[in-house]
């Protein structure tokens, strides 16, 4: 890697010594970026409108009268993509986080920190929305550092009270939206309209995760990539000579010098404008190699093309690359490293994709009841006693009828219970199976069962049913 090569050619390694935003006391060093613009800007400007579209409009959107997505922790109901995940179908739900998981090392290892730049929550609010609201009042780095320092004139006062106005706007909205995702849009409309008093958990809620986000995006700001998201720190381990991220090319730019008119130039093209360094958000300098700090947001490959384009030289001397394509001027994606986990990942896809085609909307046990032995009757049929749960799966009312499905025969339910089962709800009981001699020679008969709603049938499932052999 970088460092490696740093190493080696005996490059000063200190910058890795101190955290880039606290100076030496450990005080902390507010980053004051330069307001960053070029095409690869203005290609994450569109990304954004995207993301933040998919984003707001999600809890809108329903798939069959459920919602999308829906990670209601508290309730223990889960939703992804329209597929209610109750508690029997936890074990679904691992399985997606874990086929989840693994995408994103597979992901990561491709393609680094492109989600980090492109669609990271995170970074789509703080540097599309919250930085552009500062660059709107404040103006760029330059103004907005003079205005920290200036005394609290009225021209501040109103400044900064706008800028932190919008920021708890924007907070409480984010607030919402994530709580759409974990209580639906229903009961947040009902939290909305109904009195406070009735839903004071939830508003606690509300008012709880405003703060955070105030505090997010007001003061925490890149720190929340560098020192709270594990992800940042873990790159190192997913990504390696060949993943593709925002990288600078060392072999082109070194050694680095002010550009004299009408001198021949005979070092690198990196010109040691220092733009690339003014425009970072997180305060680091992208020639100094791979660092845990960078969150992939392109606004040094801007700066870094405005600079060739003016003195005249070739664009991409910072640019999506890999460590290998920089040293030996050749890419490759697919590596041994990359098939083994897209090998991981299609088993784990097929396994969830099995587990969702085969997923049933009730879910039944029924066990031949403790010590019960089989009956005689009468009538010339023979009953065995069970009991029974019966779980709904689903997110709606489910009203099952068991029935006998290869057998002549009747399900005879002590004490006539109501089957009616609420979302994702439960019932239980005994009952007595009877069935013709004829049909149970055998002293153990497995017999077919299954569940329906309607003309619909739920589920199937097979029992065990004892009967004398001389029968
Ligand atoms: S080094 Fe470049 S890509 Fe990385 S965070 Fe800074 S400006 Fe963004
Ligand atoms: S913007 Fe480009 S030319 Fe300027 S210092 Fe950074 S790498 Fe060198």
């Amino acid at each position: 890697m970088r460092s490696q090569t740093l190493a080696a050619s005996g490059q000063n390694q200190a910058f890795r010594d101190p955290f880039n935003v606290a100076d030496e006391d450990g005080k902390r060093k507010w980053i004051y970026p330069q307001k960053p613009k070029g095409k690869w800007h203005n290609r994450r400007a569109w990304f954004t409108i995207l993301i933040l579209s998919l984003l707001f409009s999600g809890p809108f959107i329903r798939l069959d009268g459920q919602p999308l997505f829906l990670f209601n922790v508290l309730a223990r109901k889960f939703i992804l993509f329209g597929i209610f995940i109750g508690p029997q179908d936890y074990w679904i739900f691992g399985l997606a986080m874990l086929s989840f998981m693994v995408f994103i090392v597979l992901f990561t290892t491709i393609l680094g920190r492109l989600w980090c730049g492109w669609a990271c929550p995170q970074t789509v609010f703080m540097e599309m929305v919250f930085r552009k609201i500062e660059y709107v009042l404040e103006g760029d780095a330059t103004k907005q550092k003079l205005l920290d320092k200036a005394p609290w004139t009225r021209d501040k006062i109103v400044k900064k009270s706008a800028k932190y106005f919008l920021f708890l706007l924007i907070s409480f909205a984010i607030a919402n939206l994530l709580l759409a995702y974990v209580i639906g849009v229903d009961a947040l409309t009902k939290i909305i309209r109904e009195p406070i008093e009735e839903h004071i958990g939830l508003f606690t809620g509300i008012v709880g995760f405003t703060a955070l986000f105030y505090f997010n995006f007001a003061w925490l700001r890149d720190q929340a990539c560098t020192v709270v998201c594990p992800y940042g720190r873990l790159q190192s381990v997913f990504m390696d000579r060949h993943t593709i991220a925002v990288g600078y090319d060392y072999e082109r730019g070194e050694p680095r010098g002010k550009i004299h008119k009408g001198q021949e130039r005979s070092g690198g093209d990196c010109v040691n404008c220092q733009q690339c360094v003014a425009v970072c958000p997180v305060g680091i300098d992208i020639r100094n190699g791979l660092q845990m700090e960078c969150v992939n947001c392109t606004a040094c490959m801007d700066a870094c093309d405005t600079i060739m384009n003016k003195v005249g030289f070739d664009t991409g001397l910072i640019r999506y690359t890999s460590e290998n394509a920089i040293v030996n001027k050749t890419g490759r994606l697919v590596t041994t490293r990359v098939i083994s986990y897209a090998a991981v990942l299609v088993l784990l896809w097929s396994a969830l994709g099995l587990a969702i085609v085969s997923r049933t909307d009730t879910q039944t046990l029924l066990l031949r009841a403790p010590g019960s032995q089989f009956i005689e009757n009468g009538d010339g049929t023979v009953s065995n006693l069970y009991t029974f749960k019966i779980f709904n799966k689903t997110n709606h009312v489910v009203k099952p009828v068991i029935r006998l499905e290869d057998v002549e025969g009747k399900l005879i339910f002590a004490g006539s219970p109501d089957l009616t089962l609420e979302a994702a709800g439960m019932a239980e009981g005994t009952l007595f199976i009877n069935v013709p001699k004829a049909a149970v020679k055998k002293r153990k008969t497995a017999l077919k069962l299954a569940v329906y709603e309607g003309n619909k049938q739920l589920e199937k499932f097979e029992i065990l049913f004892l009967a004398g052999e001389s029968l």
